[in-house]
């Protein structure tokens, strides 16, 4: 491992940090223009003195859509400056999927970019601001105003929130297996340990790390963002995912780190100027959130980089696991490596009894820096733990004798596709709200692209027959894209089990023959 790096407690001190010590080293690159530490600590304060002069105050939620773009890390650091809550939204969110997150967090301001693929948020945010009876809806980026969405006031001086250690910093959406995403709420402590440590794993002083992820999920937040601020790196923001130009950048950037989810390292390798680019400033080449097949870890391999596979979850914001420094090409393939020793792991059978080496139970941890709460949800978080105050992740696994842990399976029924999490019941409900629709079951298939796609069963209403293209339509318009089932079958029942649920487990073995 690496030198151990000081531990604070908040990314904004951090950037203090390096703002102080290496003013004038890279901190932010996107098209094409560079930010210093310094330049990027001035932005973050004049952001903050502007959110303070709209109202923002400590304990408020502040929503902000965005690419991933340079506005993303400053309303970010900018909130916690003032102690306020950050909440992520998705740019590729339909207006329900906004509206489910807006009503739930209840944010004082909505701040958004005005643009994005050919959209525009003008009269979504609008819509939203009145509805949700939020204070302020305002443009950030270049765009400039918009006639819905205001330019922020001028900064007015603020007094720096003394964050606690244990104080809400951003509130992540993840569904559970009802359909309904809830709100993990992830404090300024598991922010900062889980960076901490993933950034000494990497072992790679002032990184350089491209980054395209959603701006709402944690990968993006703690395992790119935190891991590169606890460092002093560089972060390369990317509003959107093209493989021929994270390519390239690597190679005019002398990126370092390349950290994603499989979905996107295998998009890379399949480049045509894969074998011919200069990759030699790449130290390290790491995943997770789905396993990485055997064959795109050779070609990594060849490349002479650290790999290393990681597996966390939402709720835990740290990685669970790591793999070793010489883990072998099935290692990494097959399981997620060794338990994080700054954590309690155990696998446990239905009675939340822990199981012995080799045999499989869900992964349950324990730790200061797990998320608080699902945002006013008491149940939720209480169903979450173990009657023993274990997290229970829903993930099932084994560990081996030689101390790496392999995922086999979870015990919800969530599909993973290129890296983002699909509840099936959060697509089942959406045809079912159909009138030609009686009964939806989803499943996942395995995918050579995606690792897993979405594949509908539909049972129609008596006397219609949905035509799978318009299925695909109205899901098109109804959930993001990556929610959208690749297939729609019309059945004239489903299967079931003994007790009336439906058989998934059939229904996984009828898409895959
Ligand atoms: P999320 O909350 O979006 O980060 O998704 C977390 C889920 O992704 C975990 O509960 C696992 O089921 C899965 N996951 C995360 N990392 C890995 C990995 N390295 N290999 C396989 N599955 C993973």
């Amino acid at each position: 491992m690496t030198s151990a790096l000081p531990r604070l407690t908040s990314f904004t001190d951090y950037l203090d940090l390096y703002a102080r010590a290496r003013p004038d080293a890279d901190a932010v690159w996107h098209a094409g223009t560079l930010l210093s530490y310094r330049a990027l600590a001035e932005q973050v304060d004049a952001m903050a003195g502007s959110l303070a002069a709209a109202g923002l105050r400590a304990g408020d939620r502040v929503a902000v859509l965005s690419t991933p773009r340079p506005e993303y890390l400053v309303t970010l650091l900018a909130a916690f400056r003032l102690g306020a809550v950050w909440v992520g939204l998705n740019p590729k969110y339909t207006y329900r999927e906004l509206a489910h997150v807006v009503a739930d967090s209840r944010p004082r301001l909505i701040l958004s970019i005005a643009r994005a693929e050919g959209r525009e948020f003008d009269t979504d945010i609008a819509r939203l601001a009145s509805e949700f009876a939020v204070e302020g809806r305002y443009v950030i980026g270049d765009d400039g105003p918009t006639p819905a969405l205001h330019r922020l006031p001028a900064p007015v001086p603020f007094v720096r929130h003394p964050v606690a250690p244990g104080d809400a910093a951003t509130i992540v959406y993840t569904s559970g297996s009802s359909g309904t995403p809830k709100g993990a709420v992830l404090s300024h402590r598991g922010l900062v340990y889980a960076s901490v440590v993933e950034a000494e794993m990497n072992e790679v002083p002032h990184p350089r790390v491209p980054c395209n992820l959603p701006i709402n999920h944690v990968a993006c937040i703690a395992d790119l963002t935190g891991t590169t601020l606890a460092a002093g790196g560089m972060l390369a923001l990317l509003d959107s995912f093209d493989p021929a130009e994270i390519l390239e950048l690597i190679e005019r950037l002398k990126l370092t780190n390349l950290m994603s989810v499989p979905t996107v390292l295998q998009l890379i390798v399949m480049q045509p100027d894969f074998d011919w680019r200069d990759l030699s400033s790449l130290r390290l080449v790491a995943w997770g959130g789905a396993p990485l097949p055997i064959e795109v870890i050779r070609v990594y391999r060849r490349l002479g980089v650290q790999l290393m596979t990681v597996y966390g979850m939402t709720e835990t914001i740290a990685s669970i696991t790591f793999t070793a420094r010489d883990a072998s090409d099935e290692v990494l393939a097959e399981t997620v490596g060794h338990f994080d020793p700054g954590m309690q792991v155990r696998l446990a059978d239905e009675q939340d009894r822990a199981v012995a080496v080799g045999e499989q139970g869900e992964v349950q941890v324990r730790h200061e820096g797990l998320f608080l709460e699902y945002f006013g949800r008491p149940d939720a978080t209480a169903a979450a733990y173990s009657a023993d105050g274990w997290f229970k992740t829903g993930d099932v696994g084994v560990l081996r004798p030689d101390g790496n842990l392999r995922l086999v399976g979870r015990r919800s029924d969530m599909i993973k596709s290129g890296g983002y999490n699909v509840y099936p019941r959060e697509i089942e409900l959406c045809l079912e709200s159909r009138g030609d629709v009686a009964l939806a079951a989803v499943i996942g298939r395995p995918d050579e692209k995606f690792g897993e796609v979405a594949v509908a069963y539909v049972v129609p209403q008596p006397g219609t027959r949905p035509d799978p293209e318009c299925l695909k339509a109205f899901c098109r318009d109804q959930l993001a894209n990556y929610k959208v089932p690749k297939d729609f079958v019309i059945v004239d029942e489903l299967p079931l089990l003994p007790v009336g649920k439906v058989d998934k487990q059939e229904l996984r073995r009828r898409a895959r023959a």
